[in-house]
């Protein structure tokens, strides 16, 4: 079975982020979404709301998993049985990070290789921390979420 991991903050998922996985998903028998668990971030969602947001966000794709961890991405990869990471591009911006992960992912484990796609045009610019600056200052951010985030989203800004 060919497994790859989704990993990433999720905090909250999105439209960019789905349409990623959409993709991706077809080219695996599983794609699991694994949020990252960091004590440094102070993030709007808990993991168990993050963790449901991604499940109801991704019921019409059938091989999707979703799960958590801490630790090394690559540790996790290997012990979960997953081949792959996938991550998102979007600009240039995103790329000297990913590669610098990339490289040092390939220097901890070589056996799990990294890949990387680019979103559909229209979620080039989308992130998670405009998707919560849209919201928390009144703004709709519908065309760019589910509507289980969305709700998610008004209701802890108690808009
Ligand atoms: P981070 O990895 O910084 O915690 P996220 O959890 O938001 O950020 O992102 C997880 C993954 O999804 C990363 O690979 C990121 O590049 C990708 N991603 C985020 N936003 C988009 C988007 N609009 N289009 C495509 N991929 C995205």
């Amino acid at each position: 079975m060919r497994k790859i991991i989704y990993p990433g903050t999720f905090d909250p998922i999105h439209n960019g982020h789905i349409d990623i996985a959409t993709r991706a998903a077809k080219l695996f028998d599983v794609l699991e979404f694994v949020v990252a668990i960091n004590v440094e971030k102070e993030p709007l969602f808990t993991v168990e709301e993050r963790l449901s947001l991604i499940t109801d966000s991704t019921k019409h794709i059938k091989n999707i998993k979703v799960n958590q961890f801490t630790g090394l991405v690559v540790d996790y990869a290997k012990d979960s049985d997953s081949i792959a990471i996938i991550r998102g591009l979007r600009h240039v911006s995103d790329f000297e990070f990913e590669f610098q992960m990339a490289m040092m992912n390939f220097h901890l484990n070589p056996d799990i290789a990294s890949l990387f796609m680019m979103p559909d045009e229209k979620y080039i610019h989308l992130n998670s921390t405009v998707v919560k600056d849209v919201v928390k200052n009144g703004g709709d951010i519908s065309a760019f979420v589910p509507s289980c985030v969305n709700e998610a989203l008004l209701s802890k800004y108690s808009v």
